[in-house]
């Protein structure tokens, strides 16, 4: 029998220990899990065991029981002779694997060996083969592999968002690197906060964007820099750690602009970061809005597909970035759904602000939070937060935030700064033109988002003859169509004063204009109200297009607040259903049907209160 004073220690073996991690001598803790007539074996950790032999048992022996014993011998053979030991005032301390831990982005200078990490499985996906986990350290993420029998789940105690301990070949195929894993288990929860904290640390710096400068010198600009930089710093995250990416942006040429400005750069990163070479396709996703906001229907169907592809791919929920919308109170009803499932949401937008968004939000750039407007285009936003995400992109992408400028009709003088940056290779004709293109090609692609034809629109694609060809080409189209429609329209647009002497023009676009064909009643009024803009010169002008049950609004040369004319609305007239908003001075509004004459008649009496510029 032995004894042993208080200042004895007893050593607990951490699960990622081999053999060769105990040494003779020592006293470890041990679950009795096995008995033979010659004695009991106990584990060390879930995978070293030893036998206690009956001539050095002192208790009676349970399974699942914890004893200490000391190691007496290590064999040869592997056998391992433990000695049942007995205190009762003592130490632990905990043995953790000695072996050097590989990084993941070491990998690629291992091949051929066996490596141990330490990581979080960012995305568990079941093959006909083997099983796929990805991995996540601070320096980056890798697939593993796992085999049992073809299309069977292995190690399936393991779960997505699991911190491991991976042992494992590292092989190489057609330029992908991957682990094919002898073992993979789930660290303790001490071990695993710690590994947690360990790369959550790692990765915060890691994500921290560039110090670069702004691409034009812009005060707005300057002020809303470190909310950008936030923003790039949450999206570089979100590719390091295999989290999903959804950008859903407004379907016009500025929404368009900027969100295929962050696609650029996140499809650059995660390119970088090396995974599968069609990763950047189930880990980014881009999706046109018919509506300025996050409509019900947008978000049901983001809902749907992240929450099968978590079922079926074992994908992280996504982080959702709202793009030329986002900001207004019509958007907090996806914004609370998105909230249940627990997805992060960011917007940048330059649509007026409402500020209950913000409790929603984790970070919102929006020109109005200091003291800008509309003039600073998302797409003029896009850029910007790209290129903090990947710098490597700048050149590629600059021309997008011209594009957004006179495609949103910027009155800014960021407008001209960058249209200068890149008038070279997109002078201004050519920007308003491949704004026009994109107006109208997302018109046919409807709520697919045309991933390659609208790079090849913006230039993006290698292939700049077929780019030219068909921006040239769409344009064309496009302007046959509006010329089309402002000949049919035009004769019936009607002629009025508003009470402050601004001319009022009514056109009833649902029976005096081609209706499902480009260009649609917003676009129409639009046409039609840069028209009469000409036509009367120098004096305020608004544009009413109306339909059934809603009316498109254009002023030039009048204070208009439209998102206050339609609370009012809305609060005079309680049976009319009115909602709607969208910029100060352009918007929409939709009523009921039955409602439309006293709506707009009151719209119209509203209207005439509002100063001239
Ligand atoms: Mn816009």
């Amino acid at each position: 029998m032995s004894s042993a004073d208080n200042a004895t220690i007893i050593y607990r073996l951490g699960n990622e220990c081999e053999i060769s991690d105990i040494s003779t001598g020592k006293i470890y803790s041990g679950v009795i899990e096995g008995f033979a007539n010659f004695g009991s074996f106990v584990y060390l950790n879930d995978s070293v065991k030893g036998l206690v032999h009956k001539s050095n048992i002192l208790t009676t022996h349970k399974a699942g029981e914890t004893i200490m014993v000391r190691v007496n011998a290590i064999r040869n053979n592997g056998n391992i002779d433990l000695e049942e030991i007995i205190i009762t005032s003592y130490t632990i301390e905990q043995v953790s694997c000695k072996k050097r831990q590989t990084r993941l982005c070491d990998l690629k200078t291992r091949v051929g060996r066996t490596v141990h990490l330490t990581c979080q499985v960012a995305q568990i996906k079941q093959t006909s083969g083997p099983t796929i986990f990805t991995l996540v350290d601070e320096s980056g993420t890798e697939n593993a592999a796992g085999f049992i029998e073809a299309g069977k789940r292995a190690f399936p105690e393991v779960v997505q968002g699991d911190m491991v301990s991976v042992s494992g070949e590292v092989m190489q195929r057609g330029g992908q690197i991957q682990i094919e894993l002898n073992d993979m288990r789930p660290l303790s929860c001490e071990e695993a906060a710690l590994v947690e904290q360990r790369i959550e640390n790692a990765l915060h710096e890691r994500a921290e964007p560039e110090d670069i400068p702004l691409l034009i010198q812009s005060d707005v600009l300057q002020l809303l820099r470190p909310e950008m930089r936030k923003i790039a710093a949450q999206i570089r995250k979100a590719v390091f750690t295999a989290q999903p990416i959804l950008v859903r942006h407004h379907a016009d040429a500025d929404g368009i602009c900027s969100a295929v400005a962050i696609e650029q750069a996140v499809v650059s990163l995660i390119n970088e970061s090396g995974k599968d070479y069609d990763a950047d396709y189930f880990l980014f996703k881009r999706a046109p809005s018919k509506a300025p906001f996050y409509e019900i229907e947008d978000i049901t169907r983001d809902l749907d597909y992240a929450t099968r592809d978590s079922i079926r791919f074992g994908q992280k929920m996504p982080l959702i970035v709202l793009t030329d919308n986002g900001s207004t109170e019509e958007d907090l009803p996806s914004m609370k759904m998105a909230e249940v499932y627990g997805i992060p949401m960011i917007v940048f937008d330059h649509h007026h602000p409402d500020e209950i968004v913000d409790t929603y939000l984790i970070s919102h750039a929006n020109p109005y939070h200091v003291g800008g407007d509309f003039g600073i285009t998302a797409g003029m936003l896009g850029v910007e937060i790209a290129r903090l995400i990947s710098p490597a992109v700048e050149e590629r992408i600059k021309h997008l935030a011209a594009v957004a400028a006179v495609g949103d009709r910027s009155a800014a003088p960021e407008r001209q700064r960058y249209l200068d940056l890149v008038a070279g290779n997109f002078p201004e004709p050519l920007c308003k033109e491949i704004a026009s293109a994109l107006d109208y090609e997302q018109f046919y692609l409807r709520f697919n988002d045309g991933r390659e034809i609208i790079k090849d629109i913006l230039f993006l694609n290698e292939n700049e003859k077929r780019s030219r060809e068909l921006v040239q080409l769409l344009v064309k189209e496009s302007e046959n169509a509006i010329e089309e429609q402002i000949r049919t329209c035009m004769p019936h647009v009607e002629r009025r004063e508003l009470d402050n002497g601004a001319h009022l023009f009514l056109l009833d676009v649902e029976i005096h204009a081609h209706k499902f064909t480009f260009p649609p009643p917003g676009k129409t009024s639009g046409e039609v109200h840069d028209r009469l803009c000409r036509m009367h010169a120098g004096q305020p002008v608004v544009t009413l297009g109306f339909g059934p049950d809603f009316a498109v609004l254009r002023s030039r040369g009048i204070l208009l607040n439209i998102p206050e004319m339609v609370r009012n609305l809305r609060e005079e007239m309680p049976g009319a259903g009115i909602n709607g908003g969208g910029h100060l001075v352009v918007g929409s509004i939709k009523f009921v049907e039955g409602m439309r004459e006293s709506a707009l008649a009151r719209l119209i009496e509203m209207m005439g209160t509002y100063p001239i510029e």
